[in-house]
């Protein structure tokens, strides 16, 4: 009997290190690949927000149109689906008598209710998951998911010392797609062509193409070997890897990157840097798993800690936050850099979280949602462990961060040079605006 495979496309938008696209063309005869983008995150969420803004559209569909692109060079193309991923693949999968269907492991709680409903709805088929987003695999973990060490720290050390294992090389071959191949490009949705010129915007180019480009890029200059003094710095191309975007999309695999990490330090030298470099790796792996581990606790006011935090709703403070108004000039400078270009750095994002919860007093969610809809590397366990985090009702066994603002200011742009490229400019407004029809009338 003829075996006809679906691959589900989600995070892992490549074709190196894909375990499980070499499993798909070894197992079936024919095989359908598809990417499903679910129209709902281009409706307003309970945040009141968008799941997808312009950048982050733009950045996906470079990553679908490079995967396509090489899809057909091996004889292949890519299926778009408008719609739920659920009833999607449910219809393709009688249409076509699917018998098999290949993911990569979810960490999120809602991708994974996604997946266990669809093996409810079709529980003929054999379903393959593997691990394609994270540096090890579940089963190499010298614990079970339950025991999940309650602290970064804990975690690191009972795992920097596992084998990472060689990246896998490209698919070379896959069976033919039983469908013809769609115009799915013309009915992408149409997002605002954003008219910053920022240096981020020419550079950060989906695709896995390009996620390599830059991997090449970045070990053949020496910023690994100075990584850990300019990992801070609010701004510079070189400051940091910039691999985060290409990773949360697939379009470069964690594994291939400490592979390269590696031929670094063996030809160059390794270092504190270098190591560094490792160290933050690690903490997107414990944020992989602290999700999957978490679940629904991931997106709580209380967080996984159950602790309930001192802080509401002001939908005027948020707005201020959100578009940059603050009367705080770093806070303003660093959330334009992000709505114009889709990136914060990583001291950027400590900063505008610790604003929002702790000089705002607002509710962690609302900062996590909006960073889900600007961030190009939005990944659902990085974002949300790490707003838990900075809230203090996450991971961190010294509770909530709160960071000097004029401190930060002095020690990151003393001169304002951030400040002034991003026109941050403090605006000298009150954080809340007084009605004074709400004033009393004085007596008398
Ligand atoms: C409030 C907040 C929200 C964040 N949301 C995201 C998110 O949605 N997606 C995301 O990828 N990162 C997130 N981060 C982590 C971090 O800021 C980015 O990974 C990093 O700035 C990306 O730039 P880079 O690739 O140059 O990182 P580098 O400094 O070069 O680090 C290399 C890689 O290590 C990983 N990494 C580094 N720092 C962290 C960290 N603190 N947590 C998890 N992984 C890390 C990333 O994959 C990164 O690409 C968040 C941090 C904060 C404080």
């Amino acid at each position: 009997m003829r075996n006809v495979g679906l691959y589900w496309f989600g995070n892992d938008l490549r074709l190196h290190d894909n375990d499980n696209l070499l499993k798909a063309a070894s197992e079936v005869d024919a095989l359908l690949c598809i990417y499903c983008l679910d129209l709902q995150w281009l409706m307003p969420n309970r945040y009141g927000l968008v799941t997808m803004s312009a950048n982050r559209l733009r950045f996906l569909k470079e990553s679908l149109l490079d995967l396509d692109k090489q899809l057909q060079q091996l004889g292949q193309h890519l299926l778009v689906c408008y719609e739920t991923p659920v009833k999607a693949i449910s219809d393709l999968a009688s249409e076509h008598n699917v018998s098999h269907i290949f993911r990569s492991r979810q960490t999120g709680y809602y991708e994974i209710q996604q997946g266990l409903a669809l093996r409810k709805q079709l529980p003929l088929i054999q379903f393959s998951e593997t691990d394609t987003f994270s540096l090890f695999a579940l089963a190499q973990l010298p614990f079970p998911l339950e025991k999940l060490p309650n602290t970064f720290t804990q975690f690191k050390n009972a795992v920097e010392q596992l084998l990472v294992d060689t990246p896998l090389p490209p698919v070379k071959f896959l069976p033919s797609s039983p469908v013809l191949k769609t115009d799915w490009l013309s009915r992408f949705p149409e997002y605002s062509k954003s008219t910053s010129k920022s240096e981020h915007e020419i550079i950060f180019h989906g695709g896995e193409t390009a996620g390599l480009k830059q991997l090449t890029n970045y070990f053949a200059s020496d910023n690994a070997s100075q990584y850990k003094e300019q990992r801070n710095e609010l701004d510079g191309w070189g400051n940091s890897s910039k691999f985060s975007p290409w990773l949360a999309n697939g379009n470069l695999s964690i594994r291939q990157i400490c592979f390269n990490l590696n031929n670094y330090e063996q030809q160059t030298g390794a270092n504190e840097s270098t190591y560094w470099l490792f160290f933050e790796v690690l903490w997107r792996e414990y944020f992989q798993l602290y999700a999957y581990h978490h679940g629904k606790r991931l997106f709580t006011f209380k967080g996984i800690k159950q602790q309930k935090p001192l802080t509401s709703f002001y939908p005027e403070r948020f707005r201020k936050w959100c578009s940059g108004n603050t009367p705080y000039a770093l806070v303003n400078a660093c959330m334009k850099q992000l709505n114009a270009t889709g990136f914060m750095s990583n001291r950027g994002r400590q900063i505008v979280a610790s604003c929002l919860v702790n000089e705002l007093a607002v509710d962690w969610r609302y900062g996590a949602a909006y960073f889900e809809q600007q961030l190009l590397d939005y990944d659902v366990a990085s974002n949300w462990g790490n707003w838990q985090y900075l809230a203090g009702v996450g991971a961190d066994p010294r509770g909530k961060r709160h960071f000097d603002l004029e401190k930060q200011t002095q020690q990151y742009d003393p001169n304002a040079v951030f400040i002034n490229k991003w026109q941050g400019g403090i605006q000298h407004l009150p954080l809340d605006s007084v009605d004074a029809a709400d004033w009393p009338v004085a007596a008398g």
